[in-house]
């Protein structure tokens, strides 16, 4: 028994160390990418649903290896707030999105996510108006999204941000809404534009009646604060009818299309605009 206990630690040990391995590797190696500029947005649409135009795209990153596979965000943004890094990839991101969006007709916008460590760095709001000056990218037509996350540490730190963000026109987005803590005294705290609801709600739950009334519970709750509603992950036709009929302003899901390079929106907006 004492042998095997031994075994079962050595074993655990050496897993520990793989991942420490692999997670310096992944460092080192998105280092490099962001040096080559290998990580770059994609745009997925974001639909108004009672027109059923297209209104915008939301920039998500994308990280390009050599062999042609794709790195998901969730693997790598993580390591990229932990070490830092955030801020360049953050800055060359947003200058690529504003100078491609800058090109996009005049009434669609763009949304950009932002880190929860982010909100707490003063010269978060002087860097984003210096690249919007740069792209010559309106204020009104860019969206920040932040998930309450970004709201826990310094609340009033964060509250000067958004205030920051408000004064130079930008719009505000609480992201993931429902997944964090105290969603609701959030709303009561900060000034938002707009609540975007988390998939994670979304999928299959116009089968799943508890999730749907949820939804349907944040939409009504988002009318009556006056703020403007997306539901994400939508995927079939069943769920857009319903959260339709519930009032929900704007939708975005692999029903209208998956994220894609910046090569692909023009054909995407001209095909969208015809229908
Ligand atoms: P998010 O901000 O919640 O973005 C929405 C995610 O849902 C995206 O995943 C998108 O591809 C996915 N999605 C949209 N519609 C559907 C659908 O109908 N079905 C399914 N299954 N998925 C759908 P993605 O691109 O993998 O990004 C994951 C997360 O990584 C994002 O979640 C965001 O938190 C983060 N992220 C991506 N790009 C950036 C970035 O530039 N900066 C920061 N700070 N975070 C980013
Ligand atoms: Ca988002
Ligand atoms: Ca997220
Ligand atoms: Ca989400």
């Amino acid at each position: 028994a004492k042998g095997r206990a031994h075994n079962q630690h050595s074993l655990f040990q050496w897993e520990m160390q793989e991942n420490v391995t692999a997670r310096a590797k992944l460092e080192g190696e998105l280092r490099s990418a962001i040096e080559d500029r290998s990580i770059v947005p994609f745009y997925q649409p974001l639909i108004d649903l009672k027109t059923g135009s297209l209104c915008g795209f939301e920039a998500l990153a994308r990280w390009r290896k050599l062999d042609g596979t794709f790195v998901p965000p969730d693997r790598f943004i993580p390591v990229a707030e932990e070490t830092g890094l955030i801020t360049t990839l953050f800055s060359q991101l947003l200058q690529t999105a504003c100078r491609d969006a800058a090109a996009w007709p005049e009434h669609l916008t763009l949304s950009f996510n932002v880190s929860p460590i982010q909100i707490e760095d003063r010269l978060l709001v002087n860097r984003i108006l210096q690249i919007m000056k740069d792209t010559g990218f309106g204020a009104p037509r860019l969206e920040i999204e932040i998930t309450e996350n970004a709201l826990m540490g310094d609340p009033d730190l964060a509250a000067a941000t958004l205030q920051k963000l408000h004064a130079a026109g930008i719009q505000v987005a609480l992201d993931d809404f429902g997944t964090g803590y105290s969603s609701l005294s959030q709303l009561a705290r900060f000034q938002f534009d707009k609540i975007k609801i988390d998939k994670s709600f979304v999928s299959g739950s116009v089968a799943n009646e508890k999730n749907a009334k949820i939804i349907g519970a944040i939409l009504s709750l988002g009318r009556s604060l006056n703020l403007k509603t997306t539901v994400e992950g939508i995927e079939e036709n069943s769920q857009l009818g319903y959260y339709l009929g519930q009032g929900c302003d704007f939708g975005q899901g692999y029903l209208f299309g998956k994220a894609m390079p910046q090569e692909e929106v023009p054909a995407f907006i001209r095909n969208r605009t015809e229908i």
